[in-house]
């Protein structure tokens, strides 16, 4: 049974629209960060690889710099694939035991999405998700210019939404 204060709607009345404080949109900063902002804390390294590179070698890298990805340049410096974790999981699966010899090349992924200091993390989330990929080189006038991760782009957010839950409580507090 309805509270006694409840009041059933009737025809007449207006729909309830959602709340302000309810709507995820509007507890989002309303002007969101860019990959830029990610570059400045982290800086415009590049780790890569060539594709004649064995997957051995490759490995090591991964490990030594605790990465998840590694790009594949040619002798100009230029992009031409990508080399993640999982492409040498699958391969480890396909030919077992003789994985470790094999060239990046027979490996890397050739079809790289790259963004620009300028897209919005929002957009690189969502090209991440809608290509089921968790890393995009950023190309700066042509050039490679940094690497992110799908791990970068939350810390980032995450560390926007404390910014601004502060600012928050500050205006609260006064
Ligand atoms: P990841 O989730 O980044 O470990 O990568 C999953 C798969 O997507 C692997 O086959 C990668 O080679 C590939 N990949 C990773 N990043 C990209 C990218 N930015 N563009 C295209 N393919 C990618």
């Amino acid at each position: 049974m309805a509270p006694s204060s409840y009041q059933q709607p009737s025809r007449g009345d207006k729909k309830p629209g959602k709340t302000v404080s309810q709507s995820v949109d509007t507890n989002m900063p309303s002007e969101t960060s860019t990959v830029a902002k990610i570059l400045e804390r982290k800086g415009k390294v590049v780790i890569s690889v060539r594709p004649g590179d064995t997957v051995a070698t490759a490995v090591g890298i991964l490990r030594e710099k605790h990465i998840g990805a590694l790009l594949v340049v040619d002798e100009a410096g230029a992009l031409i694939g990508i080399l993640s974790e999982r492409d040498i999981v699958r391969k480890l699966a396909e030919t077992p035991g003789q994985t470790l010899p094999q060239l990046v090349e027979g490996l890397m992924t050739r079809d790289v999405v790259t963004c620009d200091p300028a897209d919005t993390l929002d957009s690189v989330l969502k090209g991440m998700n809608d290509g089921r990929f968790r890393h995009m080189p950023v190309i700066e006038a042509g050039k490679l210019a940094g690497m992110i991760s799908i791990g970068d782009v939350v810390n980032q957010r995450l560390l926007e939404l404390e910014y601004e839950s502060l600012q928050m409580k500050q205006m609260i507090v006064g």
